[in-house]
């Protein structure tokens, strides 16, 4: 069969149609510009794919076949089963999680249509700063672009030593596995690590961690990361820190592990979920034959955006930390809106991280650490859930809000917060300090009862030197 090469032009491509990519696609889209959107796998990327969307499924159904679980015994809301006990089906909760992300992906190609995107489905590969070939079923296609948008990604990073395959496994094949494995041993205690192991260790598996840094969330300040390792211990996990991954054992059924005083212990494992960070994907798509000044490994941007190329942009994980997806949306739309004409800065006052753990994590701005480290002379309030009353009827009493401000000012420097179902708080700490709030404005702010989001009001108050409620 003949190859057929064909050529297209536009004003703006796109590789890649993860979050970033996709955003920046429909956003100049609706601004009229001619867009083509280039992706070798579905669109969605990383987070719909891969990452968040199936990770927070499986936490998702693991939470609730733990719930299910803990009526088999007595308990004090008085729920059982009758002498029955929970099972699980894990391939049919993948092919639900499956179902899910199918519709998410319709759901992206549909909004990507709507707003008059061409979509190609291939490989692309930058042959300079204006020009894309893409490898199609029945051969390639030729663009030639005004303005060009990296938003190639990332991809997991594996050990040297311990290369994925066989039982070693990265978070993609953890989030399709059909069979809870007996034994998981998770190479990182960092967010993504965590939080499979919890969902496998709630699905039954007996997980252990592994963690080089001397604490697990190594990334978050100590006092949340204790929360979490208590609760993992609570659950059963075994944590290992100052403990580094070496290799397989010989006979391939247990993992070497490296000890702080120079011994090595085996860990038996069906399984090796090695979540040890995650890298730029610079590779296969042309990024040689391009002049783009990196950065710590990644493409550099300024805050426009802009790599060292003219009309050359990129955004998302390519781009740097932190890697996480509403970074990437947040820069695909600021780029769209500069293609357009508009004056746009990618210049956030805070991004907001989560573990989607049990207990969750959040964290948002500058932790007490951070801010005495930057400086500051700092307030601090703080407000367990134990003295929160939907806290208390939810079952979800372990963890706290915490408000970090400037005593000079009580400008609101960072808020952090650990317990169940926090994830959903993110949304208020981040506006309250992109919006400049200080302690008063909290305090001053009716929330809600009962809700978990007062105990960020009474932190607000602790910290102003007028707890109410404890
Ligand atoms: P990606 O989502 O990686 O998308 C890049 C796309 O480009 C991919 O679809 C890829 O196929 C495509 N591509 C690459 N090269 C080419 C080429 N040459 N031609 C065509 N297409 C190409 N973030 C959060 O914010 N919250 C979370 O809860 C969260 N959970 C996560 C859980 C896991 C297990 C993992 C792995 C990640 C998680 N993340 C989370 C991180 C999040 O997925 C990423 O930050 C996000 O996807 C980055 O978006 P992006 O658009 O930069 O790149």
């Amino acid at each position: 069969m003949n190859k057929k090469q064909g050529s297209k032009s536009c004003d703006v491509l796109i590789l890649g149609a993860g979050p970033g990519g996709y955003t920046a696609a429909i956003r100049a889209g609706q601004a009229g510009l001619k867009v083509v959107i280039v992706e070798g796998e579905k669109p969605g990327g990383t987070c719909l794919n891969v990452g968040c969307i199936p990770s927070k499924a499986l936490i998702h159904a693991a939470n609730a076949f733990q719930n299910v679980k803990k009526c088999e015994q007595d308990n004090p809301l008085g729920i059982g089963l009758g002498g029955g006990s929970a099972r699980l089906d894990l391939s049919k909760t993948i092919r639900w999680k499956d179902g899910i992300v199918g519709r998410l992906n319709k759901g992206v190609e549909g909004l990507l249509k709507k707003a008059g995107i061409e979509q190609i489905t291939g490989w692309g590969r930058m042959l300079d700063g204006k020009t894309c070939e893409v490898s199609v079923d029945d051969g390639s296609t030729l663009i030639h672009a005004e303005h060009v948008v990296l938003a190639t990604g990332s991809i997991s990073m594996e050990l040297p030593s311990l290369p994925f395959g066989g039982k070693v496994i990265s978070s993609t094949e953890a989030l399709a596995l059909n069979d809870v494995p007996e034994k998981l041993v998770v190479v990182g205690g960092g967010y993504i690590g965590l939080e499979l192991g919890t969902a496998f260790a709630k699905f039954g598996s007996d997980v252990h961690v592994v963690e080089f840094a001397d604490r697990i969330l190594p990334h978050y300040d100590k006092e949340i990361g204790k929360v979490v390792l208590q609760s993992l211990k609570n659950l059963g996990v075994s944590v290992s820190t100052e403990a580094e991954a070496k290799s397989l054992s010989e006979d391939g059924a247990s993992l070497v592990v490296g000890l702080k005083d120079g011994s090595e212990m085996a860990l038996p494992a069906d399984k090796v979920l090695v979540t040890v960070g995650r890298k730029p994907r610079l590779e296969g798509w042309g990024a040689n034959s391009l002049y783009l000044t990196m950065r710590d490994g990644f493409i550099a941007i300024n805050d426009q955006c802009q790599t060292s190329m003219t009309d050359v942009y990129a955004i998302g994980d390519v781009t740097g930390e932190p890697m996480l997806a509403h970074r990437a949306i947040a820069q695909g739309e600021v780029v769209a809106d500069i293609l357009a004409g508009k004056p746009r800065r990618f210049d956030p006052m805070v991004i907001p991280a989560i573990c989607f753990t049990d207990p969750e994590v959040v964290s948002a701005g500058l932790s007490p650490e951070e801010a005495e480290a930057a400086g500051y002379d700092v307030l601090i309030g703080q407000f367990p859930f134990a003295a929160n009353g939907k806290a208390m009827v939810a079952e979800v009493e372990t963890g706290f809000v915490r408000v970090v401000a400037r005593k000079d000012n009580q400008l609101v420097l960072g808020i952090q917060a650990v317990g169940k179902g926090v994830a959903e708080l993110a949304a208020s700490f981040g506006l309250a300090l992109e919006m400049g709030a200080r302690l008063d404005d909290i305090a001053g702010t009716i929330h809600a009862h009962p809700t978990q989001g007062e105990a960020l009001q009474e932190a607000a108050f602790a910290a102003l030197g007028h707890p109410l409620h404890i």
